[in-house]
């Protein structure tokens, strides 16, 4: 039997896809080994319309909360399970210049819907370190992407290949996909930022951003906003916080290291006023692109060939839409934008 596609790799990229080409009744199967340092593992799952230090609208944001809002519903319709935690973000305001940038964004266009007039710090309130001044976001949410993964990988289970993807076993011909014993039409890569080491598509301008994250158990601290204080502290369940995380691109050692988890526990310490126990310490590396726009599409040679990659450092407000894109590109043959397109770059030998 011939498959329509074979994805490689169930990170949050893959999976929204699946999810899409699935629906449509596409026959996919999805080969994942579930490595460690994965993105989508280790995220915090964080929607924040506001980022950066400038406070700086992000990206298409406007347009990618709604439809991220109706993906996870229906994924948590579908799944059975809670994956949206709506939850304010408190972002500590360090010194006046901060301030005064923070407040000059109240009277631009746009921005009143995502900034809180009136902040409240709430249940940080005497647990933290009192910060010079705040502000508040809203329309931040959480998605709880290891259970999406997880739950996405039992309902599904007759569409996984629990394995290592190796390359040099793939036979890509004009009119089929030979992986193993099985034939696809078409095989789309969504390995994350490994694709560095895919013959297909390693010269597109991937570069891997390292962040490592404490687990923390923080007796009473209750999970209704996230705190954005020198560090991000989100909730998880059970007094659970997820604390982090840095930019690191040096990839020699993408699993979790002494001097972080040192910087990390210093910063928490700056932060916290209250007693806290390490639960765990972990690592990954986000598949984040030069021009930190999403890469999609097909290779140049290859028509049955394609890739679905680059949501970097926002996977959770990127993946759904352009995952639904990318499923009308392959599905109904509509062109991708060509800001996302992977036709902006060109291998070295075409040039
Ligand atoms: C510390 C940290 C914090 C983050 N916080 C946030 C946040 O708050 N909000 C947000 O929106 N984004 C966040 N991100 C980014 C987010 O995780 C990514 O944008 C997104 O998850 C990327 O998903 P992906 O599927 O492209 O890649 P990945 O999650 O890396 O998935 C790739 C998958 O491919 C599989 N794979 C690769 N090669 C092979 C092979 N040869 N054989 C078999 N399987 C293979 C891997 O096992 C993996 O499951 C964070 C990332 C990190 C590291």
């Amino acid at each position: 039997m011939k498959h329509d596609y074979l994805i490689v790799g169930q990170g949050l990229a893959g999976t929204l896809l699946a999810y899409h080409l699935i629906e449509s009744g596409k026959s996919v199967r999805i080969i994942d080994n579930h490595f460690k340092t994965s993105s989508s593992t280790v995220a915090a799952g964080i929607v924040n319309p506001v980022t950066g230090r400038k406070y700086t609208k992000s990206w298409m944001i406007d347009l990618l909360i709604p439809f991220a809002l109706k993906t996870y519903k229906s994924l948590e319709k579908k799944l059975e399970i809670e994956l949206i935690h709506h939850r304010n973000i408190i972002r500590t305001l360090p010194d006046v210049r901060s301030e005064n940038n923070w407040f000059s964004r109240f009277s631009q266009d746009g921005y009143q819907n995502y900034l809180e007039e009136d902040p409240s710090l709430g249940q940080f309130s005497g647990m933290i370190d009192e910060p010079f001044s705040y502000g508040e976001i809203k329309q931040s949410f959480q998605v709880d992407l290891s259970l999406l993964l997880d739950r996405f990988r039992k309902m599904y289970k007759d569409n996984m290949i629990d394995e290592e993807f190796y390359h040099d076993v793939l036979k890509v011909e004009n009119d089929v996909i030979v992986y193993k014993d099985q034939e696809f039409s078409n095989i789309v890569f969504s390995e994350g930022y490994v694709v560095k080491d895919n013959p297909l598509f390693n010269y597109l301008p991937f570069e891997g951003a390292k962040g490592e994250v404490l687990i923390l158990h923080i007796p009473g601290f209750k999970p209704e906003k996230i705190l954005r204080h020198k560090i991000f502290f989100a909730p998880l369940k059970d007094d659970l916080y997820w604390v982090g995380s840095g930019y690191a691109w040096n990839l020699d050692e993408v699993g979790p290291t002494d001097s972080e988890r040192e910087r990390l526990l210093n910063l928490a310490d700056d932060v916290l006023k209250v007693p806290y126990e390490i639960k765990d310490h972990i690592a990954g590396v986000r598949p984040a692109s030069k021009d930190r726009r999403p890469i999609m599409g097909t290779h140049p040679h290859f028509s049955n060939t394609h890739l679905f990659n680059g949501l970097g450092t926002k996977g959770s407000s990127l993946g759904p839409y352009w995952a639904s894109r990318m499923a009308e590109y392959l599905l109904y043959d509509h062109p991708l934008d060509p800001e996302v397109n992977l036709n902006r770059f060109t291998p070295k030998e075409d040039k």
